[in-house]
């Protein structure tokens, strides 16, 4: 934005001969320093004076330019870790990756990273590891504030904001794309991909959010990139998929990684089966998603294994019906299925055992939910997984799965008094679906444990 450009600074810097330095005044965009939390300007404040260069930098400046709440505020700076140690008392340096150090006031940790480089020729091995295929394992040389910005992944989170007198320092044009709504990759899309292929996932994570457009420099590549999210280690993948479906745009960011071909490479097993447009699995996942957004929005609790649950229940229940076809009994075919498909998901996304767990609780009490003659009821009831057992059940049903009236029989009885419960369930003791207990019983019990 032209008129907004009072001062206009170039830069000829020996690595980055196009990288210009936009510093727009405080008359020049809708920030002020009491937005900024107390804790990091107070940072930011303490750095300066001790003469280093120091922002506010990242997502909070995006998000408050966008009158969004930012989740949290970085700082960067020139300082390096272990000088921003020395000047405040209750801090650490954490990670190998990425050196940061994280200040602590009171409850709250503020990180403050050191600016970085992702320049070529300043990388030394023992600073900066790259695989054979380009992706960057180890990135730790330090660099300036110009090259901080261009190692970032998108124009509009590489923004520096300096509360000691209001300005902005833009080097990417990302100003310029928050006012035009564009996520736009810094440097060469590809390179950048093939670098950090989680950048693909970044972009389809901030265009939901943001409700953005993807630039088509940027988009381009996406596809051609994505089989490259293979290399990415599995508990990486897991963090991100939480972050992609769990923080309330769920459903816009499910879409973007389906048109840009990112799904298949998150949850493999399922992917195939979203195609068919009028599918039962397309409307169950898109279902499931907006109940979870739903649920963020009015500050209702959201579980991973819910929705994995959900993402790996249509590849369950077809594996599932071909171990029937093969004469197993249901519960047995269900929790060889459910063993099988959960072993593959966490090669791709290493869900931890504490969502596995309850996660095949919940499609364990699918069946069980079926039969609900006699006490059984009450016992289910009592289950600690009940409760997403039965949102399950609606979700089916909401996404078009017929299941003979089921979530209404258990709404019913939820809110039915004890004697209307009891002659619910002598009703139903006679017609709901008892499968036949026969020797493949003997066989599940013997075998669903292999299958963990
Ligand atoms: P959020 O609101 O989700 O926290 P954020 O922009 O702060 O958004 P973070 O994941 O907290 O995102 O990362 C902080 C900053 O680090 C980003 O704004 C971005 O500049 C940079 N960054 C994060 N991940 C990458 C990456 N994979 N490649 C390059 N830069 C990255
Ligand atoms: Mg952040």
């Amino acid at each position: 934005m032209l008129e907004r450009i009072s001062r206009f600074l170039k830069k000829n810097l020996k690595s980055k001969p196009d990288a210009t330095h936009y510093i727009f005044g405080p008359s020049e965009h809708s920030l002020t320093p009491a937005m900024i939390n107390r804790n990091a300007r107070s940072i930011v404040d303490v750095l300066q004076k001790a003469g280093f260069e120091a922002y506010v930098v990242g997502g909070c400046v995006r998000d408050l330019l966008l009158d969004l709440e930012p989740k949290d505020f970085d700082v960067a700076t020139s300082a390096r870790p272990w000088e921003v140690k020395s000047l405040f008392r209750r801090s650490r340096i954490i990670g190998r990756r990425f050196q940061i150090v994280h200040v602590q006031f009171g409850r709250e940790i503020i990180e403050v990273t050191t600016f970085r480089s992702n320049d070529e020729e300043s990388s030394n091995k023992n600073h900066r590891q790259q695989t054979d295929s380009g992706m960057l394992t180890r990135d730790n040389v330090f660099g300036s504030v110009i090259e901080d910005a261009s190692r970032r992944d998108l124009t509009v989170n590489a923004l520096y904001y300096d509360p000691s007198d209001n300005t902005i320092h833009d080097f990417t044009h990302g100003l310029d794309d928050i006012d035009d709504s564009i996520i736009r990759i810094i440097g060469d899309p590809a390179t950048r991909f093939r670098e950090d292929p989680v950048r693909m996932l970044r972009v389809a994570r901030f265009a939901a959010k943001l409700g953005f457009q993807i630039e088509s420099a940027t988009a381009t590549p996406m596809r051609h990139r994505a089989a490259d999210l293979r290399q990415i280690s599995a508990p990486r993948l897991f963090d991100e998929t939480l972050k992609l479906f769990m923080t309330g745009n769920a459903v816009a960011t499910f879409q973007l990684l389906l048109e840009h071909k990112l799904f298949d490479y998150i949850v493999p097993q399922l992917a195939p089966m979203l195609n068919d447009q009028n599918g039962i699995p397309l409307k169950l996942i898109t279902q499931a998603f907006t109940n979870t957004d739903i649920r963020i929005q009015s500050d209702q609790r959201v579980a991973p294994a819910f929705i994995y649950a959900a993402l790996l229940w249509p590849v369950v229940q077809k594996l599932a019906k071909t171990y029937e076809k093969n004469g197993n009994s249901p519960p047995y075919a269900l929790s060889k299925a459910a063993g099988e498909v959960t072993a593959r998901q966490i090669e791709v996304t290493a869900i931890p055992k504490r969502f596995t767990i309850p996660m095949r609780e919940i499609w364990d009490l699918q069946q069980h939910m079926l039969r609900r003659g006699g006490n059984r009821v009450q016992r289910l009831m009592e289950h600690p997984r009940f409760r997403a057992a039965y949102d399950f059940v609606l979700l089916r049903e909401q996404s078009g799965e017929n299941l003979d009236g089921l979530g209404a029989w258990w709404t019913a009885y939820q809110s039915a008094d004890e004697q209307s419960q009891e002659k619910m369930a002598e009703e139903t003791s006679a017609t709901s679906g008892n499968y036949k207990r026969s020797r493949r019983r003997r066989n599940s019990k013997r075998q669903t444990t292999d299958s963990e």
